[in-house]
C-alpha cells in the first residue's frame, strides 16, 4: 500500500487537502488528530508534567497548549524532550491505523512537521500543500485569533519554503480557488491509485 506524507507549512490547506482526499475515497490518517487524543491520556498528561512543570497543564488536568507552546518556544531541550514523549506514541498509532486501512490502495498521512521530524521514514512519497507565505498569513490570521507576527514567528520555526518544495515528490498549488483544487486532487487520486510504492 502505498503511502504519502501530506506536509505544508501553518495554514497551507493540509486539512482541506485531506478533506478531498477523503471524499475522493483515501485511507486518511491525521497525526494532529492523534497528538489531540493521546494528550487527553492521563499517562501522558503526567509525563508533560513531570517535564515541563505544572505549568503546562490546567487545572482540569486537560493539557494547557498556550503554556507549552512558549515553555519550547525558546527551549530546545524541552521541545525534544516533548517530542520524545509524544512521537513514538504518534508513530504506535499511525503503525496501527495503517494496518487498519491496509485495504485501501494509498493512505495519505498528514503529518505537519514531516519534513522537520524523522516521520518521513514513514512514507513513501512527500506530497507537499503550497501557497505563497503572504496568503499563508493572511488564511491564518482570518481562521484564527493570531496576529501577524505570531503567524510569522510560527513560520520562521517550520521548513523554509523552498526547502519543503525540493523534498516534494508531488506539490499542491493551493493558492488558487477551491474548484482548481479539487481538479489537483482528482489528478494526484489518479495517479496514487495506480502507482505502486
Ligand atoms: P494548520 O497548519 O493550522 O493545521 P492547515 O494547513 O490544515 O492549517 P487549513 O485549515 O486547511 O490549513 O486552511 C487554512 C485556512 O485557509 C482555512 O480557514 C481554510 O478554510 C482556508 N483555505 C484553505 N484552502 C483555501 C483556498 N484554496 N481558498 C481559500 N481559502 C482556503
Amino acid at each position: 500500500m502505498l503511502k504519502v506524507g501530506l506536509t505544508g507549512g501553518i495554514g497551507s490547506g493540509k486539512t482541506t487537502v485531506s478533506r478531498l482526499f477523503e471524499e475522493a475515497g483515501a485511507g486518511i490518517i491525521d497525526t494532529d488528530l492523534i497528538s489531540h487524543q493521546l494528550s487527553q491520556s492521563l499517562e501522558i498528561v503526567q509525563a508533560i508534567a513531570t517535564t515541563l512543570g505544572e505549568q503546562a497543564i490546567n487545572p482540569d488536568s486537560s493539557l494547557n497548549r498556550a503554556a507549552i507552546a512558549e515553555i519550547i518556544f525558546d527551549d530546545n531541550a524541552k521541545k525534544q524532550q516533548l517530542e520524545a514523549i509524544l512521537h513514538p506514541k504518534i508513530r504506535q498509532q499511525v503503525e496501527l491505523q495503517l494496518q487498519q486501512l491496509h485495504e485501501n490502495p494509498y493512505v495519505i498521512i498528514v503529518v505537519p512537521l514531516l519534513l522537520e521530524t524523522d516521520f518521513h521514514t514513514l512514507v513513501d512519497r512527500v506530497l507537499v500543500v503550497d501557497v505563497p507565505v503572504d496568503t499563508q498569513k493572511q488564511r491564518v490570521i482570518q481562521r484564527d485569533d493570531r496576529s501577524e507576527q505570531q503567524v510569522q514567528q510560527i513560520i520562521d520555526q517550520q521548513c523554509d519554503r523552498d526547502i519543503r518544495l525540493q523534498k516534494a515528490d508531488d506539490v499542491i498549488d493551493n493558492s488558487v480557488d477551491l474548484t482548481q483544487l479539487q481538479q489537483q486532487v482528482t489528478q494526484l487520486h489518479q495517479k496514487y491509485l495506480h502507482k505502486q510504492t
